[in-house]
């Protein structure tokens, strides 16, 4: 829209002072944008009254529709009770409760959870707490300091998160900014970096995979990955036994495992964890995104005992987690989470999903005569539509 007059009281002054994420700000100007009142269920509804459904569940937060009743009152109830009270020093009862919670349905064996507010920040911990593990373990291991991760990777956009990461669009301009990772290829079974067919590859992407593991061992804290379904990347799902594969290579060359569950995790894939689909259980855990149902920023890393026990000692040591955000564990924002799990039980989220995956599956599988559609990739109700200009081409 080049004609700003047009524009409503609000969207105008957008252009005055905000500055968009992932957004050239140029083009942004030429745009009309929609400006976004309320969330109802599946709807996100416009100044207008426009109703648009929430595909993206508002970059995948969203689990139970916006605005639901239990997790408003919760928040609400939360906020009059105590707002905010650091976990520097002090504790409060929606942190204990939630950690409770996260620690009785994640895989079995992670019990510990460090609280932070984004996905990316859940990621930056997992990735000091994998290094600091290394150095403190006995007998210690400090060569052990590089991370492995996929191409096509994306685990959030701090510095860490981004040196992880393998989108080269979005990361090239920080290259200089970065530390030194070893990559995989992703298992990206419609271009495969190999050139081979599923299932005849019979995994030949896992092989490789290992042998850069093998190769690297001695120098690798952790393996990094996105279970099951790389997201930002391309909606790539790999190909079942993968995850697997990774898990026992990260034992055999005692590798921890880091599984980035920030998108995948509170149902997407159709199990709570993508991990489970698996059976793996990897030795820490970034948790975010769905876990306030959508409503609030916060995030969760969680931890084995093995992990946790190599940070303990006593203050001299220098073996505490030195690590920190000022709204860590913030109670409302753990309160809704919990709200979020107590929706889960009480609607038995779970196990009404297989219905819904098998209607969106058949709905999918309609698109896939199109000229323009490429591939559809899906795992539960996680879904990507790589849309071509020649379908014989790949272009
Ligand atoms: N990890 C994965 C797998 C993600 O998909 C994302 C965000 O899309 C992140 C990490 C970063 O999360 P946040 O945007 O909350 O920092």
């Amino acid at each position: 829209m080049n004609d700003r007059r047009r524009r409503s009281d609000i969207a105008a002054r957008d252009l005055e002072h905000l500055w968009h994420p992932f957004t050239q700000m140029l083009e942004w100007e030429k745009e009309d944008f929609p400006v976004i009142v309320r969330g109802e269920g599946v709807h996100l509804i416009d100044e207008a009254g426009r109703r648009y459904i929430d595909g993206v569940s508002s970059l995948w937060c969203v689990v139970h529709g916006h605005g639901h009743p239990k997790i408003v009152e919760a928040i609400s109830r939360q906020a009059a009770a105590l707002d905010h009270s650091t976990l520097l020093g002090l504790t409060h009862p929606a942190a204990v409760q939630l950690a409770e919670r996260l620690a009785a349905i994640a895989p079995e064996g992670l019990t510990r959870v460090f609280y932070s507010d984004s996905g990316a920040a859940a990621v930056e911990v997992a990735l000091k707490i994998a290094f600091q593990y290394q150095v403190q373990r006995t007998p210690p291991r400090p060569e052990k300091r590089r991370f492995i991760s996929l191409r096509e990777a994306y685990h959030g956009d701090t510095i860490g998160a981004v040196s992880v990461g393998g989108i080269d669009l979005f990361h090239e301009v920080y290259r200089p900014l970065l530390f030194d990772t070893v990559k995989a290829e992703a298992p990206y079974c419609y271009r495969c970096p190999f050139g081979k067919t599923y299932p005849a590859c019979d995994l030949f992407c896992a092989d490789e995979m290992e042998a850069r593991v093998r190769d690297r061992a001695d120098e690798l804290a952790a393996f990094i990955i996105e279970p099951v379904m790389q997201g930002a990347g391309g909606m790539i799902a790999a190909p079942e036994g993968f995850l697997k594969r990774v898990r026992k290579v990260c034992d055999e060359c005692d590798v921890l495992l880091i599984a980035d569950e920030v998108a995948t995790g509170f149902g997407r894939t159709g199990t709570m964890w993508a991990c489970e689909r698996e059976g793996v259980v990897p030795d820490l855990m970034a948790a975010a995104k769905g876990i306030t149902g959508g409503t609030l920023p916060l995030a969760a890393t969680l931890a084995t005992e093995e992990v946790y026990g190599t940070f303990l000692g006593d203050a001299a040591s220098m073996r505490t987690f030195f690590h920190g955000h000022t709204y860590t564990g913030n109670p409302i924002a753990c309160a809704a989470a919990l709200a979020n799990l107590d929706i889960f039980e009480e609607e038995r989220t779970l196990d009404r999903l297989p219905g819904k995956i098998d209607i969106f599956a058949g709905e999918l599988d309609r698109m896939k005569a199109r000229p323009h559609v490429g591939d559809i990739r899906r795992r539960g109700l996680m879904a990507g539509i790589e849309l071509v200009l020649d379908a014989e081409a790949k272009a």
